[in-house]
């Protein structure tokens, strides 16, 4: 039975204060620009021999970068290696986030779940807290991280351009968005990213309140799942996983999530964990805009291209000037 409690309780808690990558968790912190992602990332402690022996190294999240970022620096020969990294760890970051965001959707409306609250919040901490438990995987770590960049990236843009999110929507502001992410890596390890914390401006005493706020979160979904979580050895329903061709200016992202397979490793960690009543499609497309989306009539989530070009142009706009 594959439920993301135990891993919590288990592997992730002990994984979270592994490097970000492997032997080298200087590669990412330098190669990375933009003081959030810095100030994050330097907060990542030392390595953890459980949590080593926990994860070879070889998880389906490493797996998906190894491709990811082949696919990158076949595209482009001249970045280096370590903007490689850094480029694909958002990227790929972000993708997955976004797919257990909208995966979090399909789960309320196909399991007719009761959301008391904000859903687009909701689903926001679904898809963190699955980040977090999943991070006995050392790639998911600094992927985690740059989800949090990432709604600072658009916070920021927006406050510049005047635009920022508006106070009817159905989101929360990026920036909101960011703590959330940061809250849930210091609620559920706070040694690991209380100065990850401190250096994004949070209060200690806001700290302190996000230990309390994952674990009743973490609670609510798993009590929310618990009827629905697949039995050992209990079959699934049907999710076919298909990725139309990209247009030309998003050639080379739609290659890089095509071959990493990532959108396949997301889905099986749902369909591993939860009996899904119906069968359900999960498609990659050009839609014409930036975004993703989860279509209860048709059972189907849908990842934009687009979406995934925004976290490429987000990335390359925070590289640092040789
Ligand atoms: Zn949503």
């Amino acid at each position: 039975m594959k439920r993301f409690v135990p891993a919590v309780a288990a592997a992730a808690l002990l994984a979270l204060s592994a490097p970000a990558f492997a032997a080298d968790d200087t590669a990412v912190t330098d190669a990375e620009a933009g003081a959030m992602v810095d100030e994050i990332d330097a907060a990542a402690g030392s390595p953890d021999e459980a949590a080593a022996a926990e994860d070879d190294g070889n998880g389906p999240y490493r797996q998906a970068y190894d491709k990811a970022s082949k696919a990158l620096a076949e595209a482009y020969p001249d970045l280096p290696p370590d903007e490689v990294e850094r480029i694909t760890l958002y990227i790929l970051g972000n993708t997955v986030n976004t797919l257990f965001h909208e995966y979090g959707h399909g789960l309320v409306s196909e399991l007719e779940l009761p959301i008391v609250g904000k859903e687009e919040d909701a689903v926001d901490n679904l898809a963190n807290i699955i980040m977090v438990a999943k991070t006995s995987d050392p790639a998911l770590d600094s992927m985690l991280r740059a989800v949090a960049d990432d709604y600072f990236a658009n916070g920021a843009f927006s406050e510049e351009n005047g635009d920022s999110t508006a106070a009817w929507d159905e989101h929360s502001p990026d920036k909101a968005r960011a703590y959330d992410v940061i809250c849930t890596l210091v609620g559920a390890d706070p040694d690991s990213y209380k100065e990850a914390a401190d250096n994004a401006g949070m209060p200690p005493e806001r700290q302190e309140a996000c230990a309390g706020e994952y674990e009743s979160r973490l609670n609510a979904w798993d009590k929310l799942l618990t009827p629905y979580y697949l039995k050992e050895g209990e079959s699934n329903k049907k999710v076919t996983v298909t990725y139309a061709k990209p247009g030309p200016d998003e050639a080379v992202v739609g290659d890089m999530i095509k071959r990493s397979g990532i959108m396949q490793v997301v889905t099986d960690e749902i369909t591993q964990m939860v009996k899904l009543p119906h069968d359900i499609s999960a498609s990659v497309e050009t839609c014409g805009e930036e975004n993703a989306y989860w279509s209860p009539d048709e059972r189907k989530l849908t990842l934009c291209y687009e979406i995934v070009q925004s976290y490429y142009n987000n990335a390359t706009m925070q590289t640092p000037e040789p």
